[in-house]
């Protein structure tokens, strides 16, 4: 049993912090006390003081590209690695995101075809440190060394609804329970296509109808407004960008906030336009667009969330100039830019991370009965969710009862 005490609690829930105790038993939240209520019994226990320190649920990254290859630890100029160090690669970035409070990830594409669900059976099997995964099928094919993602090419599959059917087949059967789709193309890397749909509406509805079938969840990609509706209308789960949608759009989207998460991917156009690349690598282009989606982004955001619709954070790291390590970064520009408080971008990473997990009853909060994946941050980010961004601040990392990280300093 692990005991902390005399800490504030962030909850998940949105309340506000609070001072009290938490008790895990093995994998679980036993109970949550109130300061001032009976204190629990501290024999057995390991006691952990959280002086200064608010204890807050574990985030979820609901952008997760572990495969992609830069990190915080490790530059790499481009998005191609050789097989064996991308496979090692993978699984650093993988410690790399627990190191920094992501106890969960929900995958936005890998680079292989059941790299993931490989991890993810190493990890789960308490061989490998890396947060809770759900593992996604090969996004787009690696690219060529000049491109950084060749966002016009999608995973080999044929074209036409049988193909698109026997492709989710596949991936289901590989084990894959997320399956992703570029239903619009990426403007930042070819010019237009974010305006450009990839798929027909036959292919999308076979796409929908197979992964109900073969039980899968659908994600998109999607900038273009007509790209987002095509996917709400075929049960997509989870949409990233959503940047140009139009009025309509945006009445599906709220229509349909019940079943649909949107990621508006912030960290990756922030990152575009901080970037100060080296001479021989021109990224004005990508510069120019950044900017206009970011217009995009800071009009629409406050509409969606306004109305109740689920926005996640989550922005694509793994890129040279946006490194896997700095994901909590994007829960700064919830706030900077989507008018998000820090307490709505925590719930957000936290609460609604448990809930794109499709573990909203046992994840993301700090409940009796939910699951251990707790961190222990220094300071408070519910004033100021930028404490979370350096790892440093996080005093203690648990998962699933377990630490990854023990508590360090006072207690
Ligand atoms: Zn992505």
């Amino acid at each position: 049993m692990i005991h902390f005490v005399n800490a504030r609690i962030f909850d998940g829930s949105g309340a506000a912090p609070f001072a009290g105790e938490v008790l895990v038993k093995e994998n679980r939240i036993a109970a949550v006390v109130h300061a001032g209520g009976a204190p629990l019994p501290r024999d057995n226990a390991m006691v952990v003081d959280g002086a200064g320190a608010t204890l807050m649920p574990g985030m979820t990254e609901a952008h997760a590209h572990l495969s992609w290859p830069s990190s915080v630890e490790r530059f790499v100029p481009g998005m191609s690695l050789p097989a064996e160090d991308l496979l090692l690669n993978t699984a650093r970035n993988a410690r790399i995101l627990l190191d920094h409070g992501f106890t969960s990830a929900y995958s936005a594409g890998a680079l292989g075809k059941t790299l993931e669900v490989s991890l993810k059976a190493h990890i789960d099997s308490g061989g490998m440190p890396g947060p809770r995964l759900l593992p996604s099928s090969i996004e787009r094919e690696p690219p060529n060394e000049t491109a950084f993602l060749d966002g016009g090419s999608v995973a080999e599959h044929g074209k036409g609804p049988d193909a698109v059917r026997a492709f989710i087949k596949d991936c289901a059967a590989s084990g894959a329970r997320i399956v992703k789709f570029l239903l619009s193309g990426e403007s930042a890397l070819k010019p237009g296509a974010s305006m450009q749909i990839l798929y027909t509406e036959e292919e999308v509805r076979a796409a929908g109808e197979q992964a109900r079938e073969s039980k899968v969840w659908l994600t998109g990609h999607a900038h273009a407004a007509e790209a987002i509706k095509m996917g709400l209308r075929n049960g997509f789960r989870v949409l990233y960008h959503c940047t140009y949608a139009d009025a309509e759009a945006i009445d599906m989207l709220v229509e349909r906030r019940h079943e649909i998460f949107v990621g508006p991917t912030l960290g990756i156009v922030q990152a575009t336009l901080d970037a100060t690349p080296p001479p021989h690598f021109d990224m004005s282009h990508m510069k120019a667009d950044a900017e206009v989606v970011l217009e995009w982004q800071r009009k629409l955001g406050p509409i969606l969330k306004k109305a109740g619709v689920r926005l996640v954070p989550g922005g694509d790291y793994g890129f040279p100039f946006n490194p896997n390590g700095r994901n909590a970064r994007d829960l700064e520009l919830f706030v900077r830019y989507l008018g998000y408080t820090p307490t709505e971008a925590l719930v957000a990473a936290t609460k609604l991370g448990g809930e794109i997990m499709g573990m909203e009853n046992e994840l993301g909060q700090i409940k009796p009965g939910f699951l251990a994946d707790l961190l222990l941050v220094s300071g408070d980010p519910t004033q100021n969710v930028a404490d979370l961004q350096s790892k440093d601040n996080l005093r203690a990392i648990m998962k699933d009862g377990k630490f990854h990280k023990a508590p360090t300093g006072r207690g």
